[in-house]
């Protein structure tokens, strides 16, 4: 049988390189603790100076909602220059922002070191911390973003049944639309009475001590993540069984807390920081033990690898979980460059649609997902590059969920086309947003499920 081809978009040469820009782009600390950083004049100053850069370049008008709304405030303006734009609706720009980062990792030709030192994720992050410190952010947003806890609540075995059937009721969903500002349409995740920690029996030991292969261990601690915990436990005793099939000694971490990333979106950095001061010593512990990081979202590896250490710049700690912490692929890809990953898969996939996910993408790793899901025989796959407009709760949020949609429908249609067995994507949210813009006609699986699949273990 043939390995696994890949049907459209060539990787980016050189694997994960940028591709817009003048050089390797680097990034200044946030400057979360001064209160300078909350003050609205110097806040204001800089958007304008910001936009007034982006609308002479509108590079990015298709990446997302923000700069569209940006550049026709300013063409409707009196001056059709930014000048012309009410300062009161410069928030409108923020408000469409979800911090996916592609404009800065792949787009933008001024970010530092360059002199005009361009960084709109940043400074969209910026904004939105000085609007939650002014108690702009509503109730609703605030509760729909304790993850863990409200993943915890819904996990009790009583509850996960009237959860999952309001889910399903469209009456009921008119309540939550009023009760939680979600859309009565919008894709909400299945909950799941057990837990990836009651489901997952990993065994530590029973595997030979981990074999260093380039930057890997070995052995691998896995950071669950509140969506793997609650919303995807299977996808998280498919990755424990890849990882152990191919000799990598596994653990789950035991107590850990929400990554942070959707207090981030929501300019909440105190719990971004609370929830930093639980998770860092102990995933610094397991670094410590010689185990090597891992989760099975992109976005929580982001937060490890970027968000945390910008907003942290000189904790060892978490500097050492950076340079610890990987993505999935890229650790088996590691593995597979030293010999160490099984190829003998059993099961041919198929099409596969696989989407990388943004904040994939800007950890600059390449595309290894789809490097490994290459190597299976009998599979096919339609490379999707392309923000999936899910983004957290951009895409459940009723506001949002138009525009969520409106971003999803070119790859809703290049799949719809492409006629595929499957719709996978590394993020299940962004993979269960375009089948559910798709009408659920094909399922949507997490990659690692899928070579799970195909080993047939
Ligand atoms: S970070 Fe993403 S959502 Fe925000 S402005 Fe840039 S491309 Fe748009
Ligand atoms: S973020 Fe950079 S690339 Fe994008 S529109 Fe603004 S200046 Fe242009």
């Amino acid at each position: 049988m043939e390995t696994g081809q890949v049907m459209s978009e060539a990787a980016p040469k050189g694997g994960g390189k940028r591709e817009g820009g003048l050089g390797a782009p680097t990034r200044h600390p946030i400057d979360w603790k001064s209160e300078a950083f909350y003050d609205e004049v110097p806040l204001f100053k800089e958007l304008e100076r910001v936009y007034d850069i982006c609308h002479g370049c509108r590079r990015c008008v298709s990446l997302c909602q923000s700069f569209p709304v940006l550049f026709d405030l300013i063409d409707e303006s009196r001056t059709m220059e930014v000048d012309g734009v009410d300062k009161k609706d410069y928030w409108k720009v923020v408000d469409q922002c979800y911090l996916c980062d592609l404009c800065y990792q792949v787009k933008c030709p001024y970010v530092p070191p360059h002199e005009w030192n361009v960084d709109f994720p940043h400074l969209m992050l910026r904004a939105k911390a000085v609007q939650f410190k002014n108690g702009e952010v509503g109730a609703a947003r605030k509760l729909l973003t304790n993850t863990r806890t409200i993943g915890g609540l819904a996990s009790i075995p009583v509850v996960t049944e009237m959860v999952n059937a309001a889910n399903r009721s469209p009456t009921l969903r008119k309540v939550v639309k009023n009760l939680l500002g979600v859309h009565p349409d919008a894709h909400v995740p299945t909950y799941h009475s057990r837990s990836a920690h009651d489901r997952v029996n990993v065994v530590t030991g029973a595997l030979p001590s981990g074999r260093a292969a380039g930057p890997t261990r070995g052995k691998v601690a896995l950071f669950v993540t509140c969506y793997g915990e609650y919303n995807m436990p299977q996808v998280v005793d498919d990755l424990v069984r890849v990882l152990r099939h191919n000799a990598i000694e596994v653990k789950l971490i035991e107590q850990e807390q929400c990554c942070g990333m959707p207090k981030l979106e929501l300019g909440d950095l105190e719990s971004v920081a609370r929830y930093k001061q639980f998770n860092l010593p102990v995933l610094h512990e397991a670094v410590k033990d010689g185990w090597d990081l891992m989760a099975p979202i992109p976005s929580c590896v982001l937060m490890f690898r970027q968000e945390i250490p910008l907003m942290f710049p000189d904790d060892a700690e978490v500097l050492a979980v950076k340079a610890r912490i990987f993505d999935p692929f890229e650790y088996l890809m590691h593995r597979h460059k030293a010999g160490l990953l099984d190829t003998g898969f059993r099961k041919p996939l198929g099409k596969l649609a696989y989407h990388a996910p943004c904040h994939q993408r800007v950890q600059n790793i390449g595309p290894k997902t789809r490097d490994l899901l290459s190597l299976i025989p009998g599979t096919q796959i339609e490379f999707i590059e392309r923000c999936s407009g899910h983004d957290g709760t951009y895409g459940l949020c009723d506001e949002t969920y138009a525009y969520a949609m409106k971003i999803a429908k070119p790859i809703v249609t290049r799949v719809n086309q492409a006629d595929v067995d499957h719709v996978t994507s590394d993020c299940p949210m962004a993979a269960d947003h375009i089948a559910h813009g798709m009408g659920n006609t094909k399922p949507a699986s997490h990659p690692i499920s899928l070579v799970r699949m195909a080993y047939g273990i």
